[in-house]
This record gives structure tokens, sequence and C-alpha cells, in this order.
């Protein structure tokens, strides 16, 4: 018979099986995480006390509105702009005269939008030279230096900009002031741009002198709004996520571009999605508590930024911004009104938030930099009918020589790479049919620096 004190045991028993159970490996292979020393001591370098005294500055020009005065010296965009440079230029002594920075001046024609008259602007730029005479690679940081309030066109009322985009220009600052004294064989360009609320007018001057002198530009990294943490909405902060936004088809295509895309069924793989995932692999590589959410979007939902005039004109680009917007700090005149504090002010910022959205971008940034170029010609073969999938591509032609390469593979309903095989020769046969998986390349040092990576075309 049965007592209530064997039934007891009974059940203590099969709970205590199914916790057996519970807690036996799941047969996952275990990921072994290979951080670079430098690159984690840099990120320890970025510190939220300096980030909040820059935002802290930034705020106190009281306007940072592109069309303000440029002959104060204290306030408007042209003090701000005097300062940003002679920072950069305290920054660049560590570098052995490979920072160099300039204003870089352009001309805007009346639009009868938010230009009422021929305006000139000037994005204040730190470009930290590669080591490598022969490494042609580029890649651009970008916050913009430029604030409002509520009325777009109010070039004198108060508009502190602490997080649009105070936030953005300090980390950009941050990145400048700590891998200046850092050796990268590529060329970074580290830049607080104006114009941005006026049409992201300093970011399209950019962009297009980058197209006009055919820069290798193989990463732009836009920073704008990084620290918020705190929601108008709810009471919830969100200070463990931040959003990488890309898109998805390409700005511009060539129809055999277009053709291609829509034979490999590459709408999830331009080379910007797959910049938004590098950064979400090697920031959570480096940076704890930290989730990077992709979004499948160029930008927020009928909006822009400043990645967007490079996309345009072909360049890999993508946007950072936090996962909580505030809406009442984002261009608001700064007010009282039934006692809620209104305005972009720097109290409001998440300063150890935003350390953590800056260690992303630099992390990001330096293991670019410091990694071989992409492989070559990097192709799938089509000769024969096989389950298996056939990869060939060739070394880069020039940099440094890759210890090998990494051959990416995900399901096709992934956003992530899934797995990844090592491979040291420049072609590989995997048993994994390439009708059922996306697959792709990088190169890959020594040190574990990884490229970007390429995305297959058929060959035959
Ligand atoms: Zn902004």
């Amino acid at each position: 018979m049965l007592t209530k004190s064997t039934l007891k045991s009974l059940l203590a028993v099969v709970l205590m099986v199914g916790l057996y159970f519970a807690n036996l490996p799941t047969g996952k292979a275990q990921t072994i995480v290979r951080q670079d020393a430098e690159i984690k001591k840099m990120v320890e370098e970025i510190s939220a006390a300096n980030l909040e005294a820059l935002v802290r500055k930034l705020a106190s020009f009281d306007t940072r509105h592109s069309l303000s005065t440029l002959k104060d010296k204290k306030k408007g965009v042209g003090a701000a702009r005097e300062w940003v440079k002679a920072e950069f230029e305290k920054y660049a002594q560590a570098s052995g005269g490979r920072m160099t920075v300039e204003l870089d001046k352009y001309n805007v024609k009346a639009n009868g939008q938010r230009i009422p008259q021929d305006v000139e602007l000037a994005n204040v730029m730190a470009t930290l030279k590669g080591t490598d005479p022969n490494d042609d690679r580029v890649l651009i940081i970008s916050g913009h230096l430029d604030s409002r309030n509520t009325d777009i066109m109010d070039a004198k009322g108060k508009a502190p900009g602490a997080n649009d985009d105070g936030s953005g220009v300090a980390a950009v600052m941050e990145l400048a002031r700590i891998m200046a004294s850092r050796q990268f064989p590529a060329t970074i360009i580290f830049v607080a741009v104006t114009g941005e609320e006026q049409g992201l007018l300093g970011a399209r001057h950019l962009a297009e002198k980058a197209k006009a002198q055919n820069w290798n530009l193989i990463a732009m990294l836009n920073n704008d709004m990084i620290g918020n943490s705190s929601s108008d909405e709810t009471e919830l902060r969100n200070n463990m996520q931040v959003r990488i936004f890309s898109e998805g088809i390409p700005a511009v295509e060539t129809e055999e571009q277009a053709r291609m895309r829509r034979a490999t069924n590459r709408e999830n793989d331009s080379e910007s999605r797959q910049l938004a995932r590098y950064m979400k692999e090697i920031g959570e590589r480096y940076v704890d508590q930290l989730e990077v959410k992709l979004v499948y979007r160029n930008d927020r939902f009928l909006r822009g930024g400043d990645h967007t005039p490079f996309s345009q004109n072909g360049f890999p680009a993508i946007r950072v911004c936090e996962m909580n917007e505030n809406y009442r700090h984002q261009h608001q005149d700064v007010r009282v009104e039934n006692g809620i504090q209104y305005g972009d002010l720097p109290e409001f910022i998440d300063y150890e938030y935003m350390r953590k959205n800056t260690a992303l971008n630099l992390a990001s940034l330096a293991n670019l930099a410091w990694a071989p170029y992409a492989p070559a010609n990097v192709g799938v073969n089509i000769k024969n009918l096989t389950n298996k999938t056939d990869l060939q591509w060739e070394a880069p032609a020039k940099g440094e020589r890759p210890a090998g390469y990494y051959v990416l593979m995900r399901e096709t309903s992934s956003p992530v790479w899934e797995k990844k095989f090592f491979v040291k020769d420049t072609n590989v046969t995997l048993p994994y049919s390439k009708d059922n998986y996306f697959f792709a390349v990088q190169a890959v040092d020594a040190e574990g620096h990884e490229s970007l990576p390429v995305f297959p075309v058929p060959v035959r």
C-alpha cells in the first residue's frame, strides 16, 4: 500500500531525476571567446567620467545650431567647433604626427527649407593616418555637433543637445583620445559633422568627397543618441541593450547587382548588414552587460541619419542608437511644464550606459583596423550538383598576409552567423548544402582580428 510518505519520497526521486537531466549539457559546442589584450586595455581606458565632462562642455555652448553664431567665443556652433578642434589637437600630440586635425568647410545653398540663405558650414575632423603606406582602407566614426530645440529654425534659443548628439560627439572624441597613440595599418577618421538637423549636410559633404576621391571606405559608424536609457512613457530603463540600424537592400545597386541579389537571396546580406553583424559579434566580445540589437532598417521608422548619405553613395554604413528614446529630452525647448523638465540636458544621460556604447564602437573599429584586408573573389562553386558546399577565394592582394580564414555559416532564418570554420587554404568543401544555409568568408590574422565577411557569388 502506498502511504503518504512513500508517495512523497517517490515524488522526490522523480524530481531529482528530472533535475539531473535538466542540468546535463545540451551538447552545444562551447565557444571560446578570444580577446585581444590591447583592445581590452583600450576598452578599459574609456571613462564614464570623461564622457560626462565632454558632454557637459558640449552642452555649455547654449546652442550648437548649425546656423548659430560663429563670432561669439563662448556660445554657438563656432565656439563649439573650435573647442572640439583644440581637443583633437591635444589628442594628436600622442600620435607622433600621424593624426591631423582640420575644419573641413563646405558651402550650402539656400534651399527654401532648413537653409534660408547661402552658408558656409564645417565638419571637425581628426584623421589618424594608417601606418602602412600601401594600406588604402578608411574607417569613419561620426557624431553630429549641431543641436536643435523645438523650432528647427531657431538658431539663438537654448539647445544644449547633450544626448542629441553630444553623446555621439563625446564618444568620437573619447575614441580619438584613446586610439591616437596606437598604430593601425588602416586610416581612421574621427569626425563631428554639422548640418545634421538641417538635412544631413555635413555627412553628405563627407560622403560625396569620399565618393569623388574614390576612398576605399570599408566602414562608416554613425553614433546619434547613445546616452539615454530612460523612457518618457514607462518607468523602465534600458541600459543593457543598444540598437544598430543597417539597410538590407542597398540604396544604390546596378541592374546586375540587383539581379545577383535576387538570384542569391542576398536581401539580408548587404555590406552594411555584414558590418552591423560584425559589430554585434565584436561588441559583445569586449563589452560586458551589453546586447547589440540588430534592427533590420536603415534607421528608425521613416527617419534617417548621417550614415544615410554614405549608404546612398554605396559605402557600408550603420547607425548606433540607444534602445529607449525619451521625447521629453529630444528636440525640445528647455522648460518646465506641469512640474516636468523638458530639454536635452546633461543630467538626463546615463553615463555608464554611454561608456558601454562607446566601447562597442572602439572594439569594432580597432578589431577591423587591425584586421587583414577581406578575402578577394569569394565564390561558391556551382559546377556540380551536390549536397555539399564548395567555396573558393583568393588571399587579399594588399596588406598583412592572413593567418587563415573563417568560413561563416548560418541558417537562412538566423539573424547571426552560427558556425565558424577555420581554414588555412583558400578553398573548402563543407558537408552542408548551399541550398539550406548562407555562407561568407573573412580573413583573420594570428591575433584573431577578423576582416568584414564577404558574401560569395556563384562561380563555375
Ligand atoms: Zn541626432
